[in-house]
Formats: C-alpha cells, sequence, structure tokens
C-alpha cells in the first residue's frame, strides 16, 4: 500500500502552515521595468520598485530565500546584490544595457525569459513561486509557468485599460498590453489586486475568468513614522510656524500635479508648497516638470514653490512629517504608497476620490477625499485643513493609527505568504495526484477542495485530515 504519508506530504504540510515563519521556500519576485534597488522618484522608478523591495525583505524576514528578477539597465550596476540575509536583487541582461521606456520593452521580454532559465540553471536554484509585477513581468511568468509548470502570482500595479480608459490616441502597445492583461488573470494561479476598486475595475474590464485576492500594498510604517513634526522640520531648515503643502511623487500628468498648482493659487492662507519628486535628463518626466514650473511662474507662486528634486528614500519622512498635508491630487491611482506612506508619519491626506486612494483615505477621518481635476473642490479642502490645527491634528493622530493596523508591510506579507504557501501546496498535491493511480473519487474529492478557490488555513487543516486518514489506512492508493 503506498500512502500520502510516506511521499512525506504531512512533513511538507507542517512546514507549510502560514502561521509559522517558512524557512523552506525559494521565491522568484520579477519585476522587469522596476528595479527594487533603483534610486526610486524618477520615470521608471516609483511605487512598484517600493512595493517589490519591501515584500522582499519582509519575506526574507520570515525566513524564506527571495530572489528579485529585474533587467539591467546600466553597464556600472552589479549583476547582484545582497539586500539583506535571503534577499537579493538579481539584474538579467535583455536588450540594450540603457534606460528603456516600459512601451518598449516589449520585444526584449523573450530574451529576459532565457537568461532568467540561464540563471536558474547555472546557479542550481529551485523557485517553489514566481510572483510578477506588471503585464511586462506577467508575460515572462506566463511564459516560465508554461515552460516549468511554476504556480504564478501577479501584481498589476496598473491596468492599460484603466489608464487608456480616456485617452483617444493610445500607444500601438495598448492593444498587446490588454491581451497579455486577460491572459494573466485568466492563467495565473492567483492575481493580488491591491484595492477593492481595481479587483472590481479587472472584472468588468478584464475578464470575469481567474483567481483574485484583495491584499493592500505595505510599507514601513516604523520607517516613516520615525520623526516628529518639530525634528524634521528643524532637520529641513523650515520655521515651526510655516503652514507646508506637500506633494510626493513622480512628474507625470496622470498624478494630478496641474491640479495641486491651480488650486494653491489664489488660496487665501499663507503656505509654501513643497514638490518633492525628480525626473530623468532625457525622459517625458523632465518635461512635465518643466510644464509645471512653467505654470507655478504663471499663477505667480514660484516665491512659495520649492522644487526639491528626487529625495531618497531615507530622507522622505522627514519630509512627510514636516507636512502639513500632504495632497495626492492623481487622477488615476491603482494604490498610491504615497498616501499611507505620509498618513504612517501622521500627516492627513487630501486625495481624489480615485482607485485605491477611496479604500486608504477615509474621509472625514485620516484627511479628505475630492474630486479629481477640480482644482476648486481641493482648494476649498486645502483651506478647510490649512484654517483648523486641531482638526489636522486628529486626523493625523487617526490616520497614523490607522496605516499602522492595516498596512505594514510585515502584516501585509504573512498574507502574501500564506497565499504562496497555499498555491504551492496545491501544485505539490497536484503532482502526486499525477504520480499516483488514485481511484477517481478519491481524486475528485481532492480536486475539489484544491479548486474551492485559494486555500486558506482552516482548508489547509481540512486537508490534512483528509492526508491523515490516508495515512490510517482508511484511504487506500488504487494499486497498478
Ligand atoms: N518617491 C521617492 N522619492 C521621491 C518621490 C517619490 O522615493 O522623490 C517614492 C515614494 O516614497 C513612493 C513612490 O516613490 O514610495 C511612489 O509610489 P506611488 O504608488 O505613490 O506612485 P507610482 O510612482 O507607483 O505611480
Amino acid at each position: 500500500m503506498n500512502t500520502l504519508s510516506s511521499l512525506n506530504l504531512v512533513k511538507s504540510l507542517e512546514n507549510l502552515n502560514p502561521e509559522t515563519p517558512n524557512s523552506q521556500a525559494t521565491y522568484a519576485l520579477i519585476s522587469v521595468h522596476g528595479d527594487p534597488t533603483a534610486e526610486i522618484g524618477k520615470e521608471g522608478a516609483g511605487g512598484q520598485n517600493v512595493y517589490v523591495r519591501e515584500l522582499g525583505l519582509a519575506l526574507a524576514k520570515r525566513g524564506c530565500q527571495v530572489d528579485m528578477f529585474t533587467r539591467r539597465e546600466h553597464p556600472n550596476q552589479e549583476e547582484i546584490v545582497e539586500l539583506a540575509p535571503g534577499c537579493r536583487t538579481i539584474r538579467l541582461t535583455a536588450g540594450p544595457v540603457e534606460f528603456v521606456t516600459r512601451n518598449s520593452l516589449f520585444e526584449y521580454l523573450p530574451e529576459f525569459v532565457e537568461a532568467w532559465l540561464n540563471f536558474q540553471q547555472q546557479t542550481g536554484r529551485n523557485y517553489t513561486l514566481i510572483h510578477t509585477n506588471y503585464w511586462l513581468s506577467g508575460w515572462v511568468g506566463l511564459e516560465l509557468k508554461s515552460r516549468l509548470g511554476l504556480p504564478q502570482v501577479h501584481t498589476y500595479h496598473s491596468i492599460g485599460a484603466v489608464k487608456y480608459r480616456n485617452v483617444e490616441n493610445p500607444p500601438q502597445i495598448a492593444a498587446i498590453r490588454h491581451c497579455v492583461e486577460r491572459a494573466i488573470l485568466e492563467q495565473a494561479d492567483c492575481v493580488i489586486s491591491t484595492s477593492p476598486q481595481e479587483a472590481e475595475d479587472l472584472r468588468q474590464l478584464i475578464s470575469q475568468h481567474g483567481r483574485i485576492k484583495v491584499i493592500p500594498c505595505g510599507i514601513n510604517t516604523e520607517h516613516f513614522g520615525s520623526l516628529s513634526k518639530q525634528v524634521a522640520r528643524q532637520k529641513l531648515g523650515i520655521t515651526p510656524d510655516a503652514q507646508i503643502i506637500l506633494y510626493v511623487g513622480r512628474f507625470d500628468p496622470r498624478k494630478g500635479v496641474e491640479t495641486l498648482v491651480k488650486a494653491c493659487a489664489n488660496l487665501p492662507d499663507s503656505f509654501q508648497l513643497y514638490l518633492v519628486g525628480g525626473s530623468r535628463e532625457d525622459g517625458a518626466d523632465l518635461q512635465e516638470q518643466l510644464r509645471i514650473q512653467a505654470l507655478v511662474n504663471k499663477l505667480g507662486l514660484k516665491a512659495v514653490t520649492v522644487f526639491t528634486g528626487r529625495i531618497s528614500q531615507a530622507l522622505l519622512p522627514a519630509y512627510y512629517a514636516a507636512g502639513d498635508i500632504c495632497v495626492v491630487p492623481s487622477y488615476y491611482e491603482p494604490f498610491g504608497l504615497v498616501a499611507i506612506e505620509a498618513m504612517a508619519a501622521g500627516t492627513p491626506v487630501i486625495a481624489s476620490n480615485v482607485g485605491g486612494l477611496q479604500h486608504t483615505v477615509v474621509h472625514g477621518e485620516t484627511g479628505l477625499l475630492v474630486p479629481p481635476r477640480d482644482f476648486q473642490a481641493l482648494q476649498s479642502a486645502i483651506h478647510k485643513l490649512l484654517e483648523k490645527p486641531i482638526l489636522r491634528e486628529n486626523y493625523g493622530n487617526v490616520a497614523q493609527n490607522w496605516v499602522q493596523s492595516r498596512f505594514s508591510t510585515s502584516g501585509v506579507a504573512a498574507q502574501i505568504d500564506e497565499l504562496y504557501q497555499s498555491l504551492t501546496l496545491s501544485t505539490f498535491v497536484q503532482e502526486i495526484i499525477q504520480r499516483q493511480k488514485l481511484t477517481p473519487e478519491l481524486e475528485k474529492q481532492i480536486q475539489n477542495l484544491l479548486k474551492s478557490k485559494v486555500l486558506k488555513s482552516s482548508e489547509i487543516k481540512a486537508l490534512e485530515k483528509l492526508i491523515d486518514s490516508f495515512s490510517n489506512g482508511i484511504v487506500q492508493w488504487a494499486t497498478s
């Protein structure tokens, strides 16, 4: 008689218990265009880079081995960077070793796949799961999944159908992107939506099929909440009585900086506007930054506006803490890390009522939500908070607690690790089902259990029970 326990499945299940740190798993996070170790805050480097890096570090802290794969963009870049024990960035060569915009990267993806497979072969590393980020990496993941049968988890970070919804002439790549985004949803083992809004968009605009699990983005709340306002202002040379309106992010028309600048013109209060973010010398973001600078000058705001340039993650907590209000005026925002980073620093947020921001900023509790593109509504909201310091303080305190309880990296990584473990288990059991000849009823029973949805801890326990009964000889394999 052959039992599942003889194949050590019960032991493996013990290792896969989601409540305990996961010391067995080796995960590949793939982020073709978003290097987790890049300088954040310029074209091509924003929230995705931070998401991947923070997730990798948090998983490694839980005992997992994590390799984060990205594309090499400069000859001086090291191929392998160890960020922490168990967490590395691996830069693969695919296409020219220089910055390439996202819209031009698709043609180099087959090279990326080959480079990934070569790396795996040369190092003998066995990955148990791949987690892809953005549609370009999603394509790579589908390819690897079909060749190696690895379970694939995907995070979209942005959806073409939403991004181009009101765009008259979308780039040529948009049609390919749409097909790939649909294939990912239907074929990956699970897609992570970072907000309920994104899950709804995927269902309505991409496909009715495929698994979706909502897990928000996480941030290092301790890092962003590490400074008091007083200390932060001393550090940055800002006087205690200044009223600071803060924007943090890339220069991209969809970020809505134009609406913020217009809202600040004719604001009755005295204030300073800090625009934090950099641009590439030859990038599209430089054009946008120059356009905003011209608008600032035209509206007579030059004397009160500070363009800080790109600020490192190490120094950003000081800016968030020094601000009286952080404004996130985006027209479209899949998640919006900046909003939770600001709230973690105890700074209330005024954000557009779009995408993930509707779920991270609680209107009337952690800040205010206003309609996108409406500079007058934004102006009233800014005025309301600038003239009421106590309200600001209350919102800031609630915001800090809210972010700590919902969006800390360790909590988010635990949820993602649990998802990985359930999918790894599912693949593992499928392999066993294929290797062994089961009675049709037994196979059906197990298949149903696995198909039910992404397994939760309670379901893993149910499966464990079933397997226990195999080991006790109650259920027997059909022998050949
Ligand atoms: N950021 C930074 N330095 C800057 C400006 C922005 O490190 O000068 C970071 C910011 O802390 C945040 C990310 O860039 O983590 C922006 O992420 P978000 O999700 O808000 O927007 P995205 O860039 O993904 O559209």
